[in-house]
Parts: structure tokens; C-alpha cells; sequence
């Protein structure tokens, strides 16, 4: 500890009898009131942030009772060397946190521990004890898990004031370090695959070291599994993973009993008995402490590194990137393409999905061929590889999703089905545009592709009209294309029939793209030679309204209601 007593400061009279219990437990320390709000305190200051920057300018250890934030401005300024500042401890105004700011070279988490033995509370201690003890048992290593977690922090905190512990079980990572390890004393950490409720004073540590191989087929694997486990007496925690043949890949009983158990699946080919498969998963293993026919497990002394046996579960996410820009991806479609070791995709979508990492396989497409994409995604995640099958907008709206279903449907493959499927949704083009201009899709609307590459025409031309007829507002996409040329016209001749020629419509040509443009045109005006590939077209219905928008242009809506017309006007 800093060998200047604390100051305690405090900015009003409801923290003083905190901040008297902490004094209590800090030789020599003062408690500095803000004059105007607190009489009774040892020293009053007047300016906040020029009293703390003195003190902690003077090497004074700090305890702040005011909010975190307010803390690290004030001092922020000052912040230049950690090996020489003071210790700085924030305390909530009621005493009832404590957390230790900055200083953790020069002991802020012992102050931290004292000024939370005043308070009767638990410090936030966030540097844990690596830097003493080249370990730390808050955050264990992979292929460890800590039974007790809840306990870990104030095991910690009593090593750090001085215990020492009792290590039963073998963990190299905790044998070499730092640990004050002792024979004797009140505190031992188990490291263990049993199923031990924790002494008073222990750690319980699991090392994944519990393979279970399964035989699919059988009814409620999953309960029996855990009767095995706990014949043996074997903790659910100790399970590194589920193995299973390759030909059991999308066994609802094997499926089901990685996933109760939060445990990887490893399947290998050739052995198809529960017992065969542990053989060949261990080649070196000497007993098998459980084996029933369906069900065997090993249990090794150290984690088991499950990688290295067969192949893993593969997953494919159909990832939606929106219309372009990253503002539009959603955070759980960034972690599929971060976490994704392979990117399968139309070219143009791969680019604005990137960059990727060189570790990461990239397999961009020129050909327009769905099904051929899918397919090729699926054989990657069915060898145990996690893909993200790229797509822009929403991939299930016209798009890869569908492709991807279609392909597993005609597909018998096990592997296939038993790859994890996530859909990733995202913002459809429809939706951006009709977001740059108002809410022309405010009520009732439909999505309707007008390529016929896939349908035949008179589909089209049959959903067309019944879209127009019952006044929705209609949003195409794939307008036009040089392999489609009259189409549009004939889709313009359709809607022209049901609709006034004043209808709003809007063109949103790459919209959320660096050369976005988004028009608003009465659909009397509208030509073909507006549109092209990248336009996704808004025809609004009879109630669709247009009004002038500050600053140009115009703001357009579908009223909610339906019914008497508002005072609002129709048409452009
Ligand atoms: N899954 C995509 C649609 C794919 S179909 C989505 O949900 O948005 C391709 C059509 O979508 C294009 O012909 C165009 O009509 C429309 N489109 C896709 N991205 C667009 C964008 N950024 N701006 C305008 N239209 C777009």
C-alpha cells in the first residue's frame, strides 16, 4: 500500500457514516467534505475536481465516494505513468460499491479490500490476482470450468490478504504459478471430474476431461447419458464432449444430448459402437469405466483436447448483410462473419461483406445459381467448417435462405442434416427505402419479384393484379434486367390499370450504398429507363400520401388507418 494515508472525500452528508466506518479501517486517513453541503467533516474543500488533482498530484491514496465516471474526468488529465499514481478507489455515494479505479501496481485492491471490510461489502476487483500470482482462478483456462464460480472472487481476495491454499487434483497451469499453495490452512481447490458439492472454503475445479461416445437411434439418449454420468458419479461439467459415428450426424438423441449439455460433437467415421468409437477417439486409453452398448465414457486426468478427434459439428448461417452499408448489419450477423472460417457468397456481396482474415477461406461466386451455392455451403459445414453463406438484404426474402432449405430438403445426407442451421435476418431493400422517404409501407403491403426466371410470367402477372385490386402497396424487386426486357412495361401496364397515375412511387437505387439515389415520382411518370437491377421499386396504394418535406423533396406515408380519408391529401 502507498504509505500516505487516504483521504476519504466525500461530496455530501448522506455518505458521511460511510465514509467514518472506512476511515475506521485506514490508519491515519481524513475524511474531505465538499464546506457547503458537509459541516462535520475533517477538512472542507470548496472546488471538486481541484482538490482531487492536488491530492492525487501529492501521491495521496483516493477514496471517491461519487460515481466512477465523475472520478476518471476528473482525473483523467493527470493520467500518465500507472507504476507511479495513487491508488484511486470509487465508493457509491451509500457505500454500497466499491471499485477499485486505478493504482493497481501500487496496491488499489488491498485498499479496495479494506475499504470494503468497513463497508460490508465485496470490492469489483477487476485485475484479479495475476499480476501476484501468475494465475488466476476468477477466469480459468480453457478446458477448465470452476463448479462454484460464485465463490472464486472472495477466495481470491483472501489469498491476496495472505491464506494459503491446499491444491488436490492435478492442474499443471495452477501447480506452476504463484499460488501461495500450502499443506495445511482453511482453503483447497479440488481440481476433479467428479460430482463433489464444494467444502466450506473449497474450490471445486473440472477439468473437461469426460468423453462420452453415443449410439444414436435409441430413445431418450439424453436421459441415459445422464444416468451414466451419474452412475460413475461423474460431473455434467467434466464433459469435454459427445462423440458419435458420422452415419448418426443428425440423430435427434445425439443432437439433443450435446446440446442439454452445452458440449461439442465430434463424430468420426468407420467405428459405429459406442465402445469402438471411444477407441478410436483415444487410441491410448487403458479402461472404460462405463460402457452399456449405447453409451461409453472415458475419463482421462487432464482436459481433453476434442479437436483433434474426428470432425466437429459444422454450422451454416445464412448471414443477411442489409442493403450495403455496415451501419445496417446487425451485431449478431458481424459475430457469424468474425467467427466464420469459410464465406460462401455472390462476389459483389463477399466484398461488402469483408474484409476477412487470412485464416479465413473465402469462396466467392460469379454464377448466379442459387441451389449450386448452397449446396457447395452445406458440403463445407457438413466436413465440420462454420460457414457464412453471405446475402444481401434479408437472406430470406428472394434470396439464399430459401436456396439453403431447398438444397438440405432434397439432400438424405446425414451430415447435411446434421449440420447447426442459423438464419441471420437483416434489412430488406424495401424497408431501407422506404426508410429514406417517410413510411410509404405503413400499412398493409406486399414484396413481389418480377423475374421470371423462376416463375413463369402469368404467375406474376396473376399476383400483380390481385396486389393492385386489393390496394396494397406494392414493393418489386428485381425489376428489369437486359434478359427481361418488356416486363416491367407489361408490370407498369397492370398497375396503371388499378392505380391513379398520381400513385407516389418511389425508386431506391443502392440505397445504403456509396451511390445511393432515392426518387419520389408519380407513377404516371415512371419509364422504364429508371430502373435497373440495383432499384427496388415502392408503388404506393390509393391512401398513400405525399406532403412537402422542410428542406425539398417530399415525405411520403401509408396511413394505419382505413377508412374516412384525414385532412391530409392524396397524390403527388
Ligand atoms: N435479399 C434482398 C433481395 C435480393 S433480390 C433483400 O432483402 O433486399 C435483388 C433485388 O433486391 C434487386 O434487384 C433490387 O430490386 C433489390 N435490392 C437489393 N439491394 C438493394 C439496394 N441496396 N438498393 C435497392 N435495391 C436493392
Amino acid at each position: 500500500m502507498s504509505p500516505r494515508p487516504p483521504a476519504i472525500v466525500i461530496l455530501g452528508p448522506g455518505s458521511l457514516g460511510a465514509a467514518r466506518r472506512v476511515q475506521q479501517t485506514l490508519a491515519g486517513s481524513i475524511v474531505h467534505g465538499l464546506a457547503e453541503r458537509v459541516t462535520e467533516a475533517d477538512s472542507g474543500f470548496t472546488n471538486f475536481g481541484e482538490t482531487l488533482r492536488q491530492l492525487f498530484t501529492d501521491d495521496v491514496p483516493l477514496v471517491v465516494f461519487c460515481a466512477a465516471g465523475i472520478v476518471i474526468r476528473t482525473l483523467a488529465p493527470l493520467l500518465q505513468d500507472k507504476r507511479v499514481e495513487p491508488p484511486v478507489i470509487a465508493v457509491a455515494e451509500d457505500g454500497s460499491a466499491v471499485v477499485p479505479l486505478l493504482g493497481g501496481l501500487r496496491g488499489v485492491n488491498e485498499l479496495a479490500r479494506a475499504v470494503g471490510d468497513g463497508l460490508g461489502t465485496l470490492p469489483a476487483i477487476t485485475t484479479t490476482g495475476e499480476v501476484r500470482f501468475g494465475a488466476t482462478i476468477e477466469q480459468v483456462p480453457a478446458g477448465y470450468e470452476v463448479r462454484n464460480p460464485g465463490d472464486s472472487k472472495r477466495f481470491m481476495s483472501d489469498l491476496l490478504a495472505g491464506e494459503r491454499v491446499r491444491l488436490l487434483g492435478v492442474a499443471p497451469w495452477l501447480r506452476d504459478s504463484k499460488l501461495p499453495f500450502g499443506d495445511t490452512g482453511r482453503l483447497s481447490i479440488r481440481v476433479t471430474p467428479q460430482d463433489v458439492e464444494p467444502a466450506e472454503g473449497e474450490l471445486v475445479i473440472h477439468p473437461h476431461s469426460v468423453l462420452i461416445a453415443l449410439t444414436g437411434g435409441g430413445s431418450d439418449l439424453l436421459q441415459h447419458a445422464m444416468s451414466a454420468l451419474k452412475s460413475r458419479n461423474l460431473a455434467l461439467q467434466a464433459v469435454a464432449a459427445i462423440i458419435a459415428a458420422e452415419s448418426e450426424a443428425a440423430d435427434p438423441g445425439v443432437l439433443a444430448t450435446a446440446e442439454a449439455l452445452h458440449r461439442p460433437l465430434r463424430f468420426l467415421t468407420g467405428a459405429r459402437s459406442a465402445e469402438a468409437l471411444l477407441a478410436a477417439a483415444r487410441p491410448k486409453l487403458a479402461n472404460i469405466p462405463f460402457s452399456d452398448g449405447l453409451i461409453a465414457i472415458a475419463v482421462e486426468e487432464e482436459p481433453i483436447e476434442v479437436t483433434t478427434i474426428g470432425r466437429g459439428r459444422g454450422r451454416l448461417a445464412v448471414v443477411g448483410l442489409g442493403p450495403g452499408t455496415a451501419d445496417w448489419l446487425a451485431p449478431e450477423a458481424r459475430r457469424e462473419l468474425v467467427s466464420a472460417t469459410d464465406i460462401v457468397g455472390y462476389e459483389t456481396y463477399v466484398r461488402m461483406a469483408g474484409p476477412f482474415r487470412a485464416d479465413q477461406a473465402v469462396h466467392p461466386s460469379d454464377n448466379r445459381e442459387e441451389l449450386d451455392r448452397a449446396r457447395h455451403a452445406l458440403r463445407l459445414a457438413a466436413q465440420g467448417r462454420s460457414v457464412a453463406v453471405v446475402s444481401s438484404g434479408d437472406p430470406g426474402i428472394f434470396a439464399m435462405a430459401a436456396a439453403v432449405m431447398e438444397a438440405l430438403h432434397s439432400s438424405d445426407e446425414p451430415a447435411w442434416h446434421g449440420v447447426e442451421i442459423a438464419m441471420i435476418p437483416g434489412i430488406s431493400a424495401a424497408q431501407a427505402a422506404a426508410a429514406r422517404v417517410g413510411a410509404p409501407l405503413g400499412h398493409d403491403f406486399c414484396v413481389l419479384s418480377l423475374s421470371d426466371n423462376l416463375k413463369p410470367w402469368e404467375v406474376i402477372d396473376l399476383r400483380l393484379r390481385a396486389a393492385a385490386s386489393a390496394d396494397l402497396a406494392i414493393a418489386l424487386y428485381n425489376p428489369l434486367s437486359r434478359a427481361r426486357p418488356w416486363q416491367f412495361d407489361k408490370a407498369l401496364e397492370i398497375l396503371r390499370s388499378y392505380r391513379q397515375p398520381d400513385t407516389p412511387v418511389v425508386l431506391g437505387r443502392n440505397v445504403g450504398r456509396p451511390d445511393e439515389s432515392v426518387r419520389v415520382l408519380p407513377l404516371g411518370e415512371l419509364v422504364p429507363e429508371q430502373v435497373d437491377m440495383r432499384t427496388v421499386v415502392l408503388i404506393g396504394s390509393s391512401r398513400t400520401r405525399r406532403f412537402p418535406r422542410a428542406g425539398g423533396n417530399a415525405w411520403l406515408y401509408t396511413p394505419r388507418w382505413y377508412g374516412a380519408p384525414s385532412k391530409a391529401s392524396a397524390g403527388c
